[in-house]
């Protein structure tokens, strides 16, 4: 059973305030998760997570996780500009981009975020562009594809991040002749895992080649990235993972392989964004129509500008009708009003039958959801609403205007 976090009551008085559709995050929630991530890894001094702000760029949603002790992982201009006005200092900023332009590591060494190289090309990029500074990590992929027991999980030799064995041992010699002091080693090996054991292989993997890349290259080795990853459990018949078994898993790694090769001090760092943020926000949005044709049609007031993940990889989101969550069922397809037909919430869903006007929360939406979204057919961006801790709602970016989609146009043939 996936149960929504909040009341139907509740949320009955949220959407009189409030008009649909909106992302309702859970402070409590949220908090709760960044605590358990801290418990889960405090048998590393140095352990520090830097939420991955693509996956819900809020500065309230990032203010809640700097509170709880959070850095921030950043990819673009713009990350890297709401995390300056936030206030996070250069070392709580991991900037983790690819393909990269120069104004951003430029704008990067500028803030003195810790950079994360994607390539072993950027070595003599940076150091053209923005300069080489004392503390440096690189991306890792090791290529073939990433397993877990007998199931493959991901595919690293098609994926474009990251360099090759050889080519982080180079960069990391060059690096260091060109004056950084201190090394960093990042991964991302495969996406949403529900599995308690990827950030354990991972993190095994990423050990032996940490070994092996201080013995040939001599440098001070500060942290090993575990970088995301780790997944949540979207299907109601899946498991959560368990964050206190993870991080004793990568714990036994680390005992294992790194302290016993003299690198007992190295930091760990995650950059989790789905698994600290996606439970923690529910899509909320009412049933505007329903349709009867070959199948029974359940029109809502979202639509996939406001979660994309639906219709660009067939992705699962538990539904649940608040005004109706018994009671009698009908197999329907829940669909927005793109003029596309991917623009399905669910297809063939057995939900409560439902009439114009129920509240339905679509479920998991706190990450790569209202991040993803877009302006298709002419739409707006919907607002986000915080539940907070004191059990009020409080409005933390308002719904777009027809006037913030002209913006852009207005003296280009069009007036005023
Ligand atoms: C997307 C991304 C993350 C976060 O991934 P999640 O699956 O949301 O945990 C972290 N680091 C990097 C470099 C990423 O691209």
């Amino acid at each position: 059973m996936k149960r929504p976090f909040i009341s139907r009551q509740a949320l009955a008085q949220i959407t009189e305030e409030f008009p649909t559709p909106f992302h309702l995050y859970d402070e409590r929630g949220i908090r709760e998760t960044a605590r358990a991530l801290h418990q889960a890894f405090a048998w590393n001094p140095g352990f520090k997570e830097y939420f991955a702000v693509k996956a819900t760029p809020n500065p309230t949603i990032l203010r809640i996780l700097q509170e709880d002790g959070c850095g921030l992982d950043c990819a673009s201009y713009v990350e890297l500009l709401m995390s300056q006005k936030l206030g996070f200092a250069g070392p709580d900023i991991m900037f983790s981009s690819n393909n990269t332009p120069a104004e951003e590591f430029q704008f990067a060494r500028q803030l003195g975020a810790t950079i994360n190289l994607d390539a072993y090309e950027d070595v003599a990029f940076l150091k053209e562009t923005a300069g080489i500074p004392k503390v440096i990590s690189c991306r890792y992929n090791p290529g073939g594809v990433f397993e877990l027991g007998t199931s493959i999980m991901d595919n690293p030799e098609e994926s474009k991040f990251g360099m090759t064995k050889a080519q982080l041992i180079q960069a990391f010699k060059e690096l260091k002749e060109l004056g950084a002091e201190q090394f960093g080693i990042h991964a991302l090996l495969a996406s949403n895992t529900v599995s308690n054991d990827y950030y354990p292989e991972l993190a095994r993997q990423l050990f032996e080649l940490a070994v092996e890349v201080v013995a040939e290259t001599g440098v001070e080795l500060d942290f090993i990235n575990l970088s995301g990853g780790i997944g949540i459990n979207y299907r109601p018949e899946e498991e959560a993972n368990d964050i206190a078994a993870i991080g004793a898993g990568v714990r036994q790694a680390y005992e294992e392989i790194l302290a016993p090769a003299g690198l007992g001090q190295v930091k760990i760092y995650t950059e989790l964004g789905r698994f600290m943020l996606a439970p923690h926000g529910l899509l909320v949005t009412k049933v505007t129509h329903k349709k009867q044709t070959y199948r029974t049609y359940l029109g809502v007031d979202a639509s996939a500008v406001n979660l994309l993940r639906p219709a660009m990889y067939g992705s699962y989101h538990h539904i649940t009708n608040m005004d109706r969550p018994d009671g009698e069922t009908e197999l329907v397809d829940v669909v927005g009003s793109l003029c596309e037909n991917n623009d399905k919430f669910a297809v063939q869903r057995r939900l409560p039958v439902s009439q114009i006007g129920d509240t339905l929360v679509i479920h998991d939406a706190g990450a790569h959801g209202f991040s993803m979204g877009y302006q298709y057919n002419a739409k707006l961006r919907s607002s986000e609403i915080l539940l907070q801790e004191n059990g009020q709602a409080r409005m933390i970016r308002r719904a777009e205007r027809p006037e913030d989609y002209f913006a852009t146009l207005y003296g280009f043939d069009f007036e005023k």
